[in-house]
């Protein structure tokens, strides 16, 4: 008897792990299951934002205007030596160069060229000329890119900000947001009353026929009109020339060349050594993508700053004369129409 109901008892057990076989079989195909879902659903979430990166990449390198540029602002803030605000048409921005360098001494005035809005009321293009020019134009647009040159600019301009900083400069802004409103000899004015050691203004290219591209830069002649702006003709001339070399090496852009020009309202009212980069056309499809992008921008950064040092080593080295005569034989090449 009670062996039987041993047995019976084993034989129950064993009924039981037959059922429970089963169960076992299924929670553990359904945990599977969900193992499996839960892992491609991460995979999908990983793959779409993995081509949401690829996509925003390839679009920073075409539209670098609608990027926010607030992480390298950032990155450049973090160099800073010192700031100090002074009121003149807003606010001048001076950053204090290092203080064992042998460049603090030497103020470089960057002005990033345009604005976001222009201004059509007039100034005189020169001190006591009844020539009247705009007082500042928004600038050209990018033929592919649509990327605006007021933003290119400043782009640029914050970047050689903080090469030139790196370098031990004194650096003056003469604007660090598009939303401004600084006329071209309100410009030059702020170069004059810091006492730049350069001038350096920066701008992109616009011409009608679309195959001119390249790089040049643009100062004044030997024979300006303007007393003061002439007599700093070699040094801009020297400068122009250097920045222009640099330029082109660093970012391998096509070298055009130095032109001199009479007719600028922002060189014109300059008493300090003073150059306009053009840094390509942006009537040129490849130039205007080749300066959409954030290498070229380092570069070109890079390059200016390369030809400020070499200006200066120049400068150390060489007895400025005064009434030396200019290269008259720089060639003809279109600049953009609404430069001043
Ligand atoms: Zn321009």
């Amino acid at each position: 008897m009670q062996i039987g109901s041993e047995e019976r008892k084993k034989e129950r057990l064993n009924m039981q792990k037959k059922r429970s076989k089963p169960i076992v079989t299924h929670v553990c195909a359904l945990l599977l299951l969900m193992s499996t879902l839960m892992l491609s659903s991460c995979g999908t979430v990983w793959s779409w934002l993995w081509s949401r990166e690829e996509a925003s990449i390839h679009v920073d390198e075409l539209i670098i205007g609608e990027m926010d540029p607030s992480e390298e602002t950032e990155m450049i803030f973090e160099e800073v030596i010192e700031y100090t605000g002074e009121a003149h048409s807003g606010t001048d921005i001076c950053y204090l160069g290092k203080k064992d360098s042998p460049n603090q001494s030497r103020i470089i005035v960057i002005d990033a060229g345009h604005q976001l809005k222009g201004s059509s009321a007039l100034e005189p293009n020169g001190p006591g000329s009844e020539i009247m020019k705009a007082e500042v134009t928004w600038g050209a647009k990018g033929v592919y890119t649509s990327q605006p040159e007021y933003d290119l600019n400043l782009q640029v301009a914050l970047l050689l900000r903080h090469q030139l900083i790196q370098r031990g400069y004194s650096v003056v802004m003469i604007r660090e947001t598009n939303n401004v409103s600084i006329s071209n000899m309100e410009r030059a004015l702020l170069a004059n009353k810091h006492n730049a050691s350069a001038y350096i203004r920066i701008h992109g290219n616009s011409w009608s026929d679309g195959s001119m591209h390249g790089a040049m830069t643009i100062c004044q002649s030997a024979n300006n009109p303007y007393a003061d702006c002439a007599a700093h003709y070699v040094e801009s001339r020297k400068l122009s020339e250097l920045v222009l070399d640099e330029f082109c090496s660093k970012t391998g852009i096509f070298k055009q060349n130095v032109r001199e020009m009479d007719d600028m309202t922002g060189t014109n009212w300059s008493q300090v050594p003073t150059v306009i980069v053009e840094m390509g056309f942006l009537s040129n499809v490849s130039d205007d993508r080749l300066m959409a992008t954030e290498y070229f921008r380092q570069e070109a950064a890079i390059g200016i700053a390369n030809g400020v040092d070499a200006y200066f080593e120049w400068l150390e080295t060489s007895t400025v004369d005064e009434n030396a005569t200019g290269d008259q034989t720089a060639t003809e090449s279109p600049t953009e129409t609404d430069i001043s």
